[in-house]
């Protein structure tokens, strides 16, 4: 009998992930993005099953001293750096690199005694508005950074794109531009290419890209799935059937009532709900899979369960392994059914969830 909730990791799709990211960039390096306990996958066992990536990126110092502590060797940047300068002390000491995107980060580099310099990456804002420096001042500060004794010479330079997802937006050929301006003439490598850069924006790709969701077998783009990028979910979720009842015509299912049967149905309830992260919002009529067979959701998503129309599938039985989404069932397509990304549905898999790390358990 399959588990309750479970979340299966594949690491033979993730590492097929990878080469096909090192295909579509096979001049860059490849900075795997592992921030938000890999995106809900697993960060140390996916730090391990990417031993081929060039390096890693976690948005918080603490998850990179985590992944030192677990033994991972590669370089490890981490993209909001430091606040103060206790943070730096850390960086230093577990050998992470930070993202330098303030002038205050700059002072406190200058005024540090680190017995080891750290690597740096120097985050230009051309145009996200979110981290980095602005044009006037960008200069200025990697001119700074290349006379401190506490940096690792010489900076690497790294900007962000905000519309990459977006294939005909003009954003990014600006915001393109503007790096390519800034940096003209730095020494340095860079860094400009996530997922959507990556696989869309081959004038992104330089000396580093930093694919996150795409290594995870999901595609960044709006109205597309991992299989039109060559890329295969890595993760699989997973539950059971745990009843099976036949309703009448006019009976309301669930909280509120709000879905109510049009004919007589075999209504199945999965042991999965939001306290596991499924989605609340998902509507009646988000795919679930029940014996490789699509079935919808019907009513409202509850903390530990959720309610199938199985009319259509009377074969089904209690004990049945039900899938949410993964092999076979797109998350980027249940995200369109709740209303929300796909990122956000790997991240929100919560601790009660058991990874189940592998090709194939069960
Ligand atoms: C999260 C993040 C990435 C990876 O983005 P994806 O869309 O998941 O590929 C790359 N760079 C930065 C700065 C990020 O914050």
């Amino acid at each position: 009998m399959p588990p309750a909730a479970h979340a299966q990791i594949d690491l033979e799709a993730l590492t097929h992930n990878l080469g096909r990211i090192r295909s579509l960039a096979p001049n860059s390096n490849i900075m795997a993005v592992i921030k938000a306990n890999a995106y809900g996958h697993g960060a140390i066992p996916v730090a391990r099953a990417l031993a081929a990536a060039d390096a890693f990126a976690v948005a918080r110092v603490d998850e990179g001293i985590a992944l030192r502590e677990a033994g991972i060797r590669q370089r490890i940047t981490v993209l909001q750096g430091f606040l103060g300068e206790e943070e730096l002390m850390l960086h230093s000491r577990y050998d992470l690199e930070p993202v330098i995107h303030s002038a205050k980060q700059t002072e406190i580099l200058e005024s540090a005694n680190l017995d080891n310099p750290v690597t740096v990456w120097l985050k230009l804002d051309s145009g996200m508005h979110r981290l980095g420096f602005a044009a006037e001042e960008f200069v200025a500060c990697h001119d700074r950074l290349c006379r401190c004794r506490s940096v690792c010479q010489p900076p690497f330079l790294i900007t962000h794109l905000a519309n990459a997802d977006e294939l005909d937006d003009p954003v990014t050929e600006r915001q393109l531009d503007l790096f390519g301006t800034q940096v003209a003439g730095l020494p340095g490598g860079r860094s400009i290419a996530n997922s959507a850069g990556l696989l869309a924006w081959e004038n992104a790709l330089a000396e580093w890209v930093r694919p996150g969701i795409a290594l995870y077998g999901v595609s960044p783009f709006p109205n597309r799935t991992a299989a039109d990028e060559g890329l295969k979910p890595v993760m699989t979720l997973r539950t059971r059937l745990i009843a099976i009842k036949p309703l009448k015509a006019g009976a309301a299912v669930g909280y509120g009532g709000d879905w109510v049967c049009n004919r007589p149905t075999l209504l199945g309830i999965a042991a999965i709900g939001y306290g596991d992260g499924y989605p609340r919002h998902a509507r009646s009529g988000t795919p679930v899979l029940v014996r490789g067979q699509r079935v919808p959701l019907v009513g409202r998503v509850s903390m530990d369960m959720i309610t199938l129309d199985l009319t259509d599938c009377q074969q089904a039985e209690v004990g049945d392994a039900v899938t949410l989404w993964g092999e076979g069932l797109p998350v980027e397509e249940i995200a369109r059914h709740a209303d929300t990304i796909p990122y956000v549905l790997l991240c929100n898999v919560t601790p009660r969830v058991k990874r189940v790390v592998g090709r194939r358990p069960e």
